[in-house]
């Protein structure tokens, strides 16, 4: 039996290719399984100066993902041996990454992709795994899609369930139980905080980046060191009425040298302005988002994440031309703020190369991560394609293993 930890973008995907070829599966997950619409209220709590956005239930934090499907780490994993292109094509299929028809761009979406081109800037449609049929487009994404317009990991779990994998949810994996570098399963405990031992000689950790790296850390490996998080600021002003906060979030794309920009509501425009005549309605603001420098440490249990003069300098140039944007689209330059840094997309604490090898076993035998933690560099765009790539390849390679 493969023990499968974790429910999210890294875990899913390995739970139902094994379970879809007839191996037997267990997954725990923290969470609970809740509906979609709901994933907002599954947040984790914010961590110190810098939030870093993550979702504790099944499905993981592809419940409150935006729905971008950006094909990515082809030619970097490449430098690691691995090659991850076939995945790539089968993945994208698999959950339909496509842009979507002109009948889901709204108006500020529009403005911000005809502003960007008026400048002189290349700007795309942003591929996405949203239904158009299903998608009632009301900017929604991020709190859990109120009408299952989107893929999420759910999707995956609810398949292995169906092909006999076991869930056991509101379980917390705390230990991996090892035996002279070999793995032996894991310890787990449960909301009433009673604890219980699972026996299994093959684990696939994808508990995401944070997670992962803590119970790693227990087990001794140097994990939890070299965090990136791709780091985002929105920024924004007024254009009345443009109603944007209701719009497809980030249907558009405009990959920088060193940024990415994509049309993004953020309340906090809002309560920067802090008008009562300013309505979310009436705010353009545009997300930049970055690949930063992999500073960040996970010491007991916390984050710790700097940033570099790097980093700022990269905001700093994404922030000047989503500015030039916001005011060739219409904004009032007079009111345009900015969010404080954020994070959503935290990577690298077991990465490639140091704590995995590139079929992603550590050092013990049977141990195996799959998850962002995983990824070698900050991509500094939409990681799932490439988790979920990187992921079905260790199903191949577990599917080969076991049925030899
Ligand atoms: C608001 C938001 C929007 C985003 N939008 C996009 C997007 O549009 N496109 C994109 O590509 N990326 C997006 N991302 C990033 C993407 O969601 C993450 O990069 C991805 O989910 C990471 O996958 P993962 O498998 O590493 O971790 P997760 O998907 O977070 O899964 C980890 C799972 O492990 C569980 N878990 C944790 N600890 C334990 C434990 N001890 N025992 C058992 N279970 C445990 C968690 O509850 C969770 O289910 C977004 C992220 C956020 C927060």
């Amino acid at each position: 039996m493969v023990l499968v930890v974790g429910t999210g973008v890294g875990g899913a995907i390995i739970a139902m290719e094994l379970a879809k070829s007839n191996i037997p599966v267990t997954i725990i997950e923290k969470g609970p399984f809740a509906d979609v619409k709901d994933s907002y209220k599954y947040y984790d709590e914010i961590n110190g100066y810098l939030d870093l956005s993550k979702t504790t239930c099944v499905g993981g934090s592809s419940v409150v993902a935006a729905g971008n499907g950006v094909r990515l780490l082809e030619k970097e994993l490449k430098r690691y041996n691995i090659d991850i292109s076939t995945e790539l094509d089968e993945v994208e299929e698999l959950i339909g990454v496509h842009q979507l028809d002109d009948s889901h761009f709204g108006e500020g979406t529009k403005k911000f992709m005809d502003a960007a081109k008026s400048i002189g800037l290349s700007v795309i449609k942003m591929p996405k795994f949203i239904r158009e049929e299903d998608c009632i487009q009301c900017g929604r994404c991020a709190w859990g899609c109120p009408n299952d317009a989107k893929w999420t990991s759910q999707d995956f779990i609810k398949i292995a369930i169906e092909n006999g994998a076991e869930l056991i949810s509101k379980s917390e994996v705390t230990d991996i139980l090892t035996e002279n570098k070999v793995v032996k399963g894991v310890k787990i405990k449960f909301s009433d905080n009673s604890t219980k031992t699972i026996e299994s000689d093959i684990v696939v950790l994808s508990a995401g980046a944070i997670n992962s790296a803590i119970i790693l850390q227990r087990l001794g490996l140097k994990a939890g060191e070299k965090l990136f998080m791709d780091p985002f600021v929105t920024v924004g002003g007024v254009l009345k009425n443009i109603n944007y906060s209701n719009e497809v979030t980030m249907n558009a794309l405009i990959k920088g040298k060193n940024f990415v920009l994509a049309p993004h509501y953020s309340v906090i425009i809002n309560q920067n302005l802090n008008d009562d005549n300013i309505k979310k309605e009436d705010i353009l603001s545009i997300m930049i988002k970055i690949p930063d420098d992999n500073h960040g440490k996970i010491v007991n249990g916390k984050v710790i994440k700097e940033n570099t003069i790097k980093d700022i300098r990269f905001i700093a140039e994404g922030a000047a031309t989503a500015g030039a944007i916001l005011v060739e689209a219409g904004v009032d330059p007079n009111t345009i703020t900015s969010t404080h840094l954020r994070g959503a997309h935290p990577g690298g604490t077991a990465s490639i190369g140091d704590i995995v090898d590139n079929n992603l076993k550590t050092k013990y035998e049977g141990l195996y991560v799959s998850d962002a933690s995983v990824i070698p560099e900050a991509p500094g765009a939409p990681p799932i394609i490439a988790i979920l790539a990187l992921s079905k390849r260790l199903s191949k390679h577990l599917i080969d293993k076991l049925s030899n």
